[in-house]
């Protein structure tokens, strides 16, 4: 079979178009001599306060740390539950193992692969604390559902936005329904860094100076340590490769859905599932993920013609090791039968109709 060779994200392909801007902001940082919290993250935190209409911005080490720190600001701790999806990538259930709290799993919509409002609301205890949503794959989660059920239980509402940065529900961004969004600027997220990187958007003044001091040995006074902190900053680097790449996310999330959109045509007479599109929200497509019941055929077939492919994410969080205690007895069958089915096909902004109409021949021809 031909060998065409289509990566799941080509992040060099992007980096050669914008070479010229990247390659000036990072010596400029370099010419700077300044690396750890210095002008680039501030000017990149205004910037995408901005961008989300968020009142603050604290730009993290990643994406794991936005989660964890949020949640420390919180004060969320031993006792505490926090109420879950079981379908995620493991660093949210792991942040709330972090501060020692317990992930209280709820089950998902088959469709959408988001936390599903009706399961969260039967999960809600005397100990719940949070609910931590995610935007799963850049679909936003039912946040308005969510929002009015934390506002009831007087719950707080921290969103898992790693794989959402720029999609939007109604009239707001993901990341700005909640008390605390947790972004992720991981080289495949859709505003990606060249290392790792995080940061939490938050309304709230204490929240929101609670976590300029988390990032920073518990400190807002040099060598004044007021709370037990981390070292968790945004580097200077980052931010300004960021800012960058900031002034065209919208572009990129706009070739994302086009490329989504595009894949779901070619495939829609083909026994799979392409993805749903809640109505209500602006899906912008970090991962463009089927369903199938001959999941091994497909990959082989497209491995075997030089495509990539994926599984996010085959072990639902109740299953893996650690996270077994925390769902004992329990099963979330949605989140189990689609562990089983799903399929991620390769999709970034780059990535051209010819290549989307070979992934989809190569689909066909194996389902055939
Ligand atoms: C990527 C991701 C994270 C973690 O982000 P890092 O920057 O890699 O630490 C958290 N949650 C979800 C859903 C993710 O996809």
């Amino acid at each position: 079979m031909q060998q065409t060779n289509i990566p799941m994200v080509d992040l060099k392909v992007q980096y050669l178009k914008l070479k010229r801007e990247i390659d000036q902001a990072v010596s400029s940082v370099l010419d700077s001599g300044r690396f750890i919290l210095g002008p680039q993250g501030e000017v990149f935190e205004e910037e995408i306060a901005d961008f989300l209409g968020a009142k603050h911005t604290i730009g993290v080490a990643s994406g794991t740390d936005a989660l964890h720190l949020a949640l420390v600001a919180a004060g969320i701790g031993p006792g505490d539950e926090v109420i879950t999806t079981p379908f995620t990538f493991i660093a949210t259930a792991e942040a709330i193992a972090y501060v020692g709290a317990t992930p209280v799993f709820a089950d998902i919509d088959s469709r959408t692969f988001n936390i599903d409002p009706q399961c969260v609301k039967r999960a809600i205890t005397g100990q719940t604390r949070a609910v931590l949503p995610v935007h799963l794959f850049g679909q936003p989660a039912e946040i308005t559902a969510l929002r009015r059920l934390c506002e009831e239980h007087n719950l707080l509402l921290v969103e898992d936005c790693a794989q959402s940065c720029g999609a939007a529900y109604g009239k707001g961004m993901t990341g700005t329904w909640g008390d605390l969004g947790c972004f992720s600027f991981f080289p495949s997220k859709n505003l990606g860094c060249y290392g790792d990187g995080g940061l939490v958007c938050t309304n709230r003044d204490d929240l929101a100076a609670t976590l300029r001091m988390l990032r920073h040995h518990g400190s807002s006074l040099p060598y004044h340590h007021s709370m037990l902190g981390y070292n968790s900053r945004l580097d200077e680097i980052q931010a300004a490769v960021l800012r960058v790449k900031l002034k065209y996310l919208d572009e990129f999330n706009r070739r994302r859905r086009e490329n989504a959109h595009y894949y779901s045509l070619g495939l829609k007479d083909l026994d799979v599932a392409v993805p749903s599109e809640n109505p209500s929200g602006i899906h912008i497509y970090n991962i463009y993920t089927i369903l199938t019941a001959d999941r091994q055929r497909l990959q082989e077939a497209l491995t075997e013609a030089g495509i990539a492919s994926a599984i996010y994410y085959p072990i639902p969080v109740h299953h893996q090791d650690f996270f077994r205690q925390f769902a004992t007895g329990k099963s979330f069958p949605v989140s189990e039968q689609v562990s089983k089915q799903v399929l991620s096909l390769p999709l970034y902004p780059e990535l051209t109709f010819e290549q989307i109409d070979r992934v989809v021949e190569v689909v066909g021809g194996a389902l055939n």
